[in-house]
């Protein structure tokens, strides 16, 4: 027998095991699960609820919601100015566009998750990146303080994912600090499940082999854990669910046909869910409004929705106006893709497709309701509330 450390406490985040998709995998775990809940999520993607995870701050405070945000001036991709001249049949090629950004992610020394996806390059050198730095170590976040901020100011051991390695490598890695007793904390997150479900959709029979794998090799990790700690905590968590795409839209065609100079009157970014407008001369904000008001397609999210979900910004810097699509259409072509995918995440946060998950084997106190809560319970988990 050899000795046993005192504590650990797991976080394990599995991308876009919502509420929904998790009820309908009811041998993930069995057994195991002492307790479980939905949780609410917020609008957006990835870019905006993980930082709000690690912070328990929304984005309107943490300052990350979208990936790209207009500002021609702060621009860090001016020096791409050249590549609209390529002929841009080579960059719609999905491997092409994978080398470019790992390219320009160099170039601009972003140490955060880069993807150009299909950011037109005659705009790229207009927009700024918010996610540049890693939010996985400390100073990660542009305001506010994360747990890693805060695990590292208390000199506590953690293990935290290397975002660059597949999945099995990450299991192998965590599993590797936790027979050597390195850590009191981790923090792991696997992406899979949501690329499986983008690919696939929410029906596909290949998820119930994933969960299968997911299962064996969280039940491994946490045999580890029980065989070199006394006390083990573990959570199961993730940071939105999943919608199938049921039709998509081409919503830049209902734009450019109005009489308005792009870069002159407005600018706009098309996410895959939403787009978002900025009106750089008042004369474009009407016709705008109008062309989105009453469609059949999506609506105008108003400031009052905005702010009651954490993603309004005073200074515009995510767009001065905001369209949601209906939940289910997806824009294509967008910034984001120019093919539609089977699923998609971003849509209304209320739907219950939308709603996150978290699993414990232990009791979930009632005051944990939204995605932004796991920092307390993590808080709590360390002794540090
Ligand atoms: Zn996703």
């Amino acid at each position: 027998m050899h000795s046993k450390k005192e504590k650990l406490s797991l976080f394990i985040f599995i991308d876009a095991l919502g509420w929904e998709v998790k009820q309908r995998q009811p041998e993930f775990l069995k057994g195991l699960i002492q307790d479980s809940k939905p949780l609410d999520t917020i609008l957006g993607y990835s870019s905006a609820c993980d930082p709000s995870i690690i912070s328990g701050l929304t984005p309107s405070e943490h300052k990350l919601w979208s990936s790209f945000y207009y500002d021609p001036t702060g621009s860090p991709f001016k020096w791409t100015r050249f590549l609209r001249l390529l002929p841009s049949a080579i960059f719609s090629r999905g491997r092409i566009r994978n080398q470019m950004s790992k390219l320009i992610k160099r170039v601009c020394g972003f140490t955060g998750y880069f993807q150009i996806y299909a950011v037109p390059f005659k705009y790229l050198p207009l927009f700024n990146y918010a996610e540049q730095k890693r939010i996985w170590e400390p100073g990660g976040l542009p305001y506010g303080e994360s747990i890693f901020d805060r695990m590292t100011q208390e000199g506590i051991p953690y293990h935290v994912h290397d975002s660059d390695i597949p999945d099995d490598l990450r299991f192998e890695r965590l599993a590797a600090d936790i027979q050597n007793q390195r850590i009191d904390f981790a923090y792991c997150s696997f992406g899979r499940l949501d690329a499986l479900m983008h690919a696939e959709g929410t029906d596909s029979p290949n998820i119930k082999k994933l969960m299968q794998w997911y299962d064996g090799k969280i039940r491994a990790l946490l045999d580890a854990a029980e065989e070199n700690y006394e006390e083990v905590s573990w959570y199961i968590f993730t940071d939105h669910g999943m919608h199938n795409v049921t039709g998509s839209y081409d919503l830049i065609a209902d734009v450019e046909p109005l009489d308005l100079e792009w870069n002159q009157d407005y600018a706009a970014f098309y996410d895959s869910t939403m787009a978002r407008f900025w009106f750089l001369d008042e004369r474009a904000r009407a016709p705008i409004i109008k062309a989105l008001s009453n469609h059949p397609k999506g609506r105008i999210l108003s400031e009052q929705e905005l702010k009651a979900s954490g993603v309004w910004f005073e200074d515009g810097q995510y767009g001065d106006l905001i369209f949601l699509m209906n939940s289910g259409t997806q824009i294509v072509p967008s910034f984001m893709g120019i093919k539609p995918t089977k699923g998609m995440h971003g849509f209304n946060p209320a739907d219950p497709d939308s709603r996150a998950a978290l699993s414990s084997n232990k009791n979930i106190s009632a005051n944990i309701t939204k995605i932004q809560h796991i920092h307390q319970l993590m808080l709590t988990e360390l002794g540090l509330d």
